[in-house]
């Protein structure tokens, strides 16, 4: 069976880049399209309005988590709030694991891996708009499939991350958080790992925690904090209004997040989208959690997981993609002061 997609290490840079071919196969279907479908129309098409047939866990409007099973359909199909399903157009699928192909001077292997997709109910609801518990049940289904897809001897880094909005990637409208479980330890983590290596190499500490201290002590960038969660913009941010969240404990997994932590984190998450929302006019944006990769036997203790927000403020342009030197238009002391204000 061939994989649905294959990755290419770019000899230069030795970064890894993904063809997936699934979702656009022939050139002329790239041309740009303007044609809209109007926000009814949409609703109408949404493949995310039912329980989907495949789903492998869902939540229900209660809290109380289900296996899908051929006895409890009704009950789930009246009653899920949250559930995971399989992405129709996987970036990442079966395939050989681990197995590195040559092509003249060049490298590839499969893509093999998996790519998950989290749906919340209600279409025209966003996170932002959605409850603390609502934002909780999609947390924990983060987790639970965490740790399903870490357990999978081909999977060396599972990313989750959240589109809304069409200027930030988001095909479909209906809220919806992916799960993508890929064989290979993505360049921006790496880069993020060997930073944080060697901070504590000389300082003796997390570079992490140091940079959180100084925020909680300084306030100037602080836009948010709870007991266990603090949310600021960073001091160099990369594009307007980029806020990222720490848990304030050290901790460099994501999966190891308990019920009360997953609550806190809930918290901030609401109070910072419900903040841009408002702030910005419900602005397209991205976030991500950046967590250690999924090995077994290495440990990364002097990584400390977090969620970034990227709103979609400017098009990174020429010289962002030229030069990998993003330009903001305010600065984060500023973002953060506007928004400590809503
Ligand atoms: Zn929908
Ligand atoms: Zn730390």
């Amino acid at each position: 069976m061939r994989s649905v997609s294959e990755l290419r290490k770019d000899i230069v840079s030795g970064d890894w880049v993904v063809i997936a071919t699934g979702r656009k196969r022939r050139p002329h279907d790239f041309a740009v399209n303007k044609k809209h479908t109007s926000t009814k129309a949409q609703r109408v098409l949404c493949p995310f309005e039912k329980l989907h047939g495949e789903a492998s866990y869902v939540i229900l409007k209660n809290g109380e988590t289900h296996q899908p099973s051929a006895k409890n359909t009704l009950l789930l199909e009246k009653e899920w709030a949250v559930q995971v399903i399989p992405n129709k157009y996987p970036a990442f699928g079966h395939g050989r694991c681990a197995v590195v192909f040559n092509q003249g001077p060049y490298q590839l292997q499969d893509g093999a891996g998996f790519h998950d997709v989290v749906v919340t109910r209600e279409h025209d609801r966003p996170l932002a708009l959605m409850s603390v518990s609502n934002i909780f049940s999609v947390l924990y289904a983060y987790r639970h499939r965490y740790q399903q897809l870490k357990d999978d001897d081909c999977v060396k880094y599972v990313s989750i991350f959240h589109n809304h909005g069409a200027e930030a990637g988001a095909s479909i409208t209906h809220p919806h958080s992916q799960i993508v479980a890929i064989p290979v330890v993505p360049p921006e983590v790496e880069r993020s790992i060997k930073g944080s290596d060697r901070y504590f190499a000389k300082e003796k500490k997390c570079v992490h925690c140091v940079m959180i201290a100084f925020e909680l002590k300084e306030k100037k960038r602080l836009v948010y904090e709870n007991d266990d969660f603090v949310v600021f913009a960073p001091f160099a941010s990369r594009t307007a209004f980029e806020v990222r969240i720490f848990p304030k404990k050290h901790s460099p997994m994501f999966e190891a997040i308990h019920n009360d932590q997953i609550k806190s984190f809930a918290d901030t998450i609401k109070e910072a989208l419900s903040k841009l929302y408002t702030g910005l006019g419900n602005p397209s944006y991205n976030f991500f959690i950046h967590t250690s990769p999924a090995f077994y036997v290495k440990t990364f203790e002097h990584y400390h997981w977090h969620l970034e927000i990227i709103p979609k403020t400017a098009i990174w342009a020429g010289f962002e993609l030229g030069t990998d030197i993003n330009i903001s238009t305010i600065t984060p002391e500023a973002a953060a002061a506007f928004l400590r204000t809503l």
